[in-house]
């Protein structure tokens, strides 16, 4: 429901022209998939992506002599369900423990909010978290973080605004082992604008992580603004040049149309989108559903 909810501008854009579309037109001709192709991009699918669909579509309907719009439809829904879930793997719950996680993405996509959500989300599975205060860059930061344990009641690691981001993450390893934590978070910088300093500083915290958490399993998850649309798939682009990225976390999806960039970075990125944003609450991160998100725009 709360899916539902969330997805309510991205479905009211979608979905009526995609209902329109798959009513009006009996024979699913050449108009049908150009009115498709426009809805798809106005979505925010992007157009690579939505010629992807258009084109398996055209052949499964030929394939298999669809000529009811309805169960052209449905095949629709299975091509972006086979999109979005090919060959990823969509669990946020790590499979040992312990774990630790690094989180990147730029200023104000939500990062900080994203990881006082996640560290909620796991605490109220019975794990018990730790956060590290790593992006050292603004004070702001550190604070908000902080904000966020004592919302969700969770410690964080911290050390002065300037410090080094990967002796916070040592400090940090070393709490988590000590206090025997299940989930490490580490917030990091996200200066995407100075690429070389990202790349070494992320670096050297992968370096830390090696050493001082050689047993804990690893992953790093990627913060990104539904509400940026197209340029989320750049910045993820550009992320992926300087780190590697297990998994995506999409936030702001309740304020945007824009919905359909979850099918275009489960497409052009080798990526799956773990997570998803669907409000500013505590509880406004859900676990990423393929079917369930099918489901919530078209039904
Ligand atoms: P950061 O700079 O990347 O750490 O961004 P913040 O975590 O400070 O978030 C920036 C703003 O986006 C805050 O006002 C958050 O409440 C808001 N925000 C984050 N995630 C979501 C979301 O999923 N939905 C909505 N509506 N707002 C969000």
């Amino acid at each position: 429901e709360k899916l539902k909810e969330g997805l309510v501008k991205t479905r009211d854009n979608l979905v009526q022209k995609v209902d329109a579309i798959f009513s009006l037109n009996s024979n699913l001709d050449e108009e049908f998939y150009e009115e498709l192709e426009e809805a798809l991009i106005m979505s925010d699918v992007g157009v690579k992506t939505t010629q992807d669909i258009i084109e398996m579509l055209r052949k499964n309907i030929k394939d298999k002599r669809i000529s009811d719009p309805e169960d052209a439809k449905g095949e629709l829904k299975n091509i972006l369900m086979d999109i979005m879930q090919r060959d990823k793997n969509l669990k946020i719950i790590p499979p040992q423990f312990p774990a630790v996680f690094m989180v990147v993405g730029v200023n104000g996509v939500g990062k900080t909010t994203s990881i006082g959500k996640l560290a909620h989300f796991f605490k109220s599975k019975g794990y018990k978290v730790l956060l590290a205060a790593a992006d050292t860059f603004r004070a702001a930061a550190i604070d908000q973080l902080e904000v966020w344990g004592q919302r969700v009641g969770v410690d964080v690691i911290k050390h002065q605004e300037g410090s080094d981001p990967a002796a916070v993450v040592f400090d940090a390893l070393q709490a988590a082992k000590a206090r025997k934590a299940d989930i490490l978070i580490c917030d990091t910088a996200g200066r995407l604008h100075n690429k070389k300093n990202l790349m070494e500083e992320l670096r050297k915290i992968n370096k830390v992580i090696e050493r001082e958490g050689e047993n804990f399993y690893k992953e790093t998850f990627l913060v990104l603004d539904a509400t940026t649309g197209q340029n989320a798939l750049l910045q993820a682009k550009e992320f992926m040049d300087v780190s590697n990225v297990n998994g995506i976390i999409l936030t702001k999806l309740d304020g945007t149309a824009k919905g359909g960039i979850v099918i275009g970075i489960s497409n052009e990125l080798n990526v799956p989108v773990k997570m998803i944003g669907v409000g500013e609450g505590i509880g406004d991160l859900l676990e990423f559903n393929p079917e369930m998100f099918v489901k919530a725009l078209f039904d």
